[in-house]
């Protein structure tokens, strides 16, 4: 029995864990399965592709190396095939809750299982995120039919009358993405500039999207399966406009939180709530490192393209710590010679 006991152990004993399986932590679990690493992979949504699947499945990504254009949809896609040529146990709907240094190992604990790994990679991005809401009374009551928070089907708002509400990058993104499809699109924004990427925002003003600046939407009521939306102008008592539409999009950001992270004492920068690495992508903590969004650096940008390139660095620095005596990876071209 405790024979069996052990072998069961040994079973659930990794190489490398990695925490979250958005695209960094999805061309983790590929890297390391290219470095013949026993590798799991836990993400705690039901579905892999972090922010992209999760928040921006339709918006095209101009800055990945390699595509002209591609959807945060078309892109996990492509992950989810380059990690499916590995052979990586991907646990998704798990959710770490609990890391424990044990010994010579971590203690990896989900709300389902537990299990071992000599290393862990954190690739939990910003945490758990949650959009911003629409701050209008009874709000409930609209969500998921009317107010949305994100295009998971572009098809959806064929022909519709579509507000879009909000000022930055993914209110301009989104609204021009919706002018493809939707009978009419309205962006309202509380101040007259957006902040989205200058060349977006030239295409916008040259664009049929109806802009209401400086508003802020107040009010929704119902009207049949559509909502009488009323926004006030800014620094104004009484001025107000009405707006029938099918749907509200609101892009007001995202709030995440690394709540539970903040237990496993390791060194988090405070103000970004991500973990602070050295040029190894190592932590405080020998043994766990972090890569993409969840990790920090002088001059760090939270890019999907700096979170690929720090995949290498760690992977290839776990490598090296737990089978020194292998060699160094060679790339494809010095293979051939
Ligand atoms: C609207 C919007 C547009 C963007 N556009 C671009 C763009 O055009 N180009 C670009 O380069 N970047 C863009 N970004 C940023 C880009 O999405 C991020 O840099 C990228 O998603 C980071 O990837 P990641 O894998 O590090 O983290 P994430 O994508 O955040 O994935 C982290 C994953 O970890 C999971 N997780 C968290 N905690 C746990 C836990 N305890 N247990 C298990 N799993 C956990 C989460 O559920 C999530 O799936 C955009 C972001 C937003 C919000």
């Amino acid at each position: 029995m405790k024979e069996k006991g052990n072998n069961k152990m040994q079973d659930n004993l990794y190489d490398i864990t990695i925490i979250g399986g958005g695209p960094v932590g999805m061309f983790a679990g590929f890297y390391a399965g290219l470095r013949n690493l026993k590798v799991q992979l836990i993400e705690s949504l039901p579905e892999l592709g972090g922010q992209l699947n999760a928040i921006y499945p339709e918006k095209t990504i101009l800055d990945v190396a390699g595509f002209t254009g591609v959807t945060g949809k078309q892109l996990v896609e492509k992950l989810a095939d380059q990690l499916a040529t590995m052979s990586v146990d991907v646990k998704a709907g798990q959710a770490v809750e609990g890391l424990e240094k044990d010994a010579d190992s971590f203690l990896i604990k989900t709300n389902q299982s537990t299990t071992r790994s000599k290393t862990v990679l954190i690739a939990t991005g910003g945490g758990s995120f949650e959009p911003r809401k629409l701050a209008v009374p009874e709000i409930e009551q609209f969500e998921k039919q009317n107010v949305v928070y994100s295009i998971q089907n572009l098809a959806d708002f064929k022909g519709q009358t579509v507000i879009v509400a909000g000022g930055g990058n993914s209110a301009v993104d989104n609204a021009l993405l919706l002018e493809s499809v939707a009978k009419q699109v309205y962006l309202i924004h509380r101040r007259s500039e957006f902040r989205g990427m200058e060349h977006m925002v030239d295409t916008l003003n040259q664009s049929t999207v109806k802009l209401v600046t400086p508003y802020l939407i107040k009010k929704i009521s119902a009207q049949d399966d559509q909502v009488l939306v009323t926004a006030k102008k800014m620094r104004t008592t009484d001025d107000t406009i009405d707006i029938l539409a099918d749907k509200i999009l609101v892009n007001y950001g995202f709030i995440s939180s690394n709540k539970v992270s903040k237990g496993w004492e390791l060194d988090l920068d405070e103000s970004h709530h991500m973990f602070n690495v050295d040029t190894e992508m190592a932590t405080s903590v020998p043994g766990v490192y972090a890569v993409g969004d969840s990790a920090t650096y002088e001059g760090k940008d939270t890019l999907i393209a700096t979170g690929f390139g720090e995949v290498p660095l760690a992977i290839n620095q776990i490598a090296k710590r737990l089978y020194p005596d292998r060699h160094e990876p060679i790339h494809s071209t010095s293979i051939k010679r």
